[in-house]
């Protein structure tokens, strides 16, 4: 009988994973930190006792946290990536050749570098990409302290538990806000709003007093159980989230991208949100 590792995300309950061969755990500078084999998901990476990213559902997580601001906006050319050290942002941002710098700030060293040892794929080489500037800091101190400008801001973060959790504070969106040129978006992981529900709402509140346009996306990721994982998206431009079809459309063929999840109508799809998550966002004045 394979060992069984139980998910500690909730109390009340804990999605398992038959362990087949562990790549890599330890406790890192930051965070505990583990690679395994399941025989149905592939090599998954959990830290702090939750499931991160799994071989066999990234794409859908990663593909729709980059593409959809990307695309949206139209015109972008710097992309500043906080946290997600396994590297599947990177190699989503890489993928469009219009991008010409992407800054990585990430807090574990030790989360990249097992990821390129243990997922590659995940990576798939982007983090020698010549436009990919890596930081190992405090998602906040850089935001807090650098100078530079962004299109896009991508929060790629772990849950608000542990270190992840001043990437989801006023102060880091206040920060986010100055660091984006004129027109650019803010776009973060932000939980699973069946059984999340105060992490959006939370979030909702606090962006709305920094951006003008607020709201949410979803794509159903396997391994974040629970339904639709919420993607918190942010931007003083409300028409960035009503581009028509047809523009994507354009935007999509000729970025030359390659996706398995997002496509234009998944795109305009995802920010339709089921009615009890839209009534929350209703029942605060923001
Ligand atoms: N897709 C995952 C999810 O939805 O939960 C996130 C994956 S990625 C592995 C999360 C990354 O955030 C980790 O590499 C972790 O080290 C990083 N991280 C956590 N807190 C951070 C902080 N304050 N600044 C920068 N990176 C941070």
């Amino acid at each position: 009988m394979s060992r069984q590792w139980i998910e500690t995300l909730y109390d009340a309950f804990g999605q398992s994973f038959n362990v087949d061969k562990v790549y890599f755990e330890s406790k890192t500078e930051h965070q505990h930190l583990m690679i395994f084999h399941n025989a149905k998901f592939g090599r998954m990476m959990v830290l702090d006792g939750i499931v991160q990213t799994t071989e066999k559902d990234e794409f859908i997580y990663h593909e729709m946290l980059t593409h959809v601001p990307i695309l949206a906006h139209g015109n972008v050319k710097r992309v500043l990536i906080i946290g997600g050290g396994d590297g599947g942002i990177l190699r989503e941002v890489c993928q469009h050749a219009s991008i010409e710098h992407v800054t990585q700030v990430e807090i574990d060293q030790a989360v990249i570098d097992m990821a390129k040892e243990y997922l590659p794929n995940h990576s798939n080489g982007a983090f020698d990409d010549p436009r990919a500037n890596i930081v190992i800091d405090d998602g906040i101190n850089f935001i807090n302290q650098t100078n530079e400008k962004f299109d896009v801001i991508i929060s790629d973060s772990t849950d608000p538990i542990g270190p992840g959790e001043v990437l989801f504070t006023s102060p880091f969106y206040e920060g986010c806000k100055r660091c984006l040129n004129e027109g650019g978006i803010l776009a973060t992981q932000n939980g699973v709003a069946f059984m999340q529900i105060d992490e959006v709402t939370t979030t909702a509140k606090r962006l709305a007093q920094v951006f003008e346009d607020v709201t949410f996306y979803g794509a159903s990721v396997p391994t974040y159980v629970g339904g639709i994982m919420t993607f918190a998206w942010a931007s003083d431009n409300a028409a960035n989230r009503k581009v028509d079809m047809d523009t994507l459309t354009k935007r999509y063929n000729a970025s030359g991208i390659k996706t398995r999840y997002y496509n234009p109508a998944i795109h305009q799809a995802c920010f339709a949100l089921p009615q009890y998550i839209v009534d929350e966002l209703n029942s605060f004045d923001k």
